[in-house]
């Protein structure tokens, strides 16, 4: 499987980086996030929802599971960590098959509900500030989006 690799060295780079999808996702995208706690999976999807026009502050919605936002298209933020020793489905289709992005961190705790298709996106911690992401797309369109990134 080919895999994308990027490079940042602050916080704001890895919004940026993220930022950049917005003009290549579309409805019913989904992404996947994994990294250690503290990684930059929640900057990462702060990024992309500021890209996609997102006003209200996004927070990690350990809590609540799934957050919804409305940007230009809506823009759902699951963090299923707690889900890790569980196998129920609080209904993950009408999400992933929907009208908006979702972007998943933790996603491998919910691998069954996961679509074939989908960007998946490892950030790992080099040191303090340098952060390696990791990009595997499965299907057409995520290879599509990889390599427009890479241009
Ligand atoms: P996660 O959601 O993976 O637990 P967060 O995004 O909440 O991680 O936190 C990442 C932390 O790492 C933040 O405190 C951020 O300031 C810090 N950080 C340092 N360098 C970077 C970088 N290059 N990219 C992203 N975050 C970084
Ligand atoms: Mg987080």
């Amino acid at each position: 499987m080919k895999q994308y690799f990027f490079q940042t060295q602050t916080e704001e780079e890895t919004k940026k980086f993220a930022e950049k999808l917005e003009l290549l996702v579309r409805p019913g995208d989904v992404i996947t996030l994994e990294g250690d706690l503290g990684a930059g999976k929640t900057t990462f999807t702060k990024g992309l929802g500021a890209g996609l026009g997102v006003r209200r502050t996004i927070n990690s919605p350990t809590f609540t599971i799934i957050k919804e936002y409305m940007g230009e298209i809506p823009f759902y933020h699951m963090d299923v960590y707690r889900l890790e020793e569980s196998d129920e489905d609080i209904g993950f289709d009408e999400y992933f098959q929907g009208d908006g992005v979702t972007v998943v961190e933790w996603a491998s705790f919910i691998e069954d509900f996961l679509p074939n298709e989908r960007l998946a996106i490892e950030i790992r911690r080099k040191d303090e500030y340098t952060r390696e992401i990791a990009m595997t797309p499965t299907g057409e369109h995520y290879e599509f989006i990889c390599k427009e990134l890479y241009r």
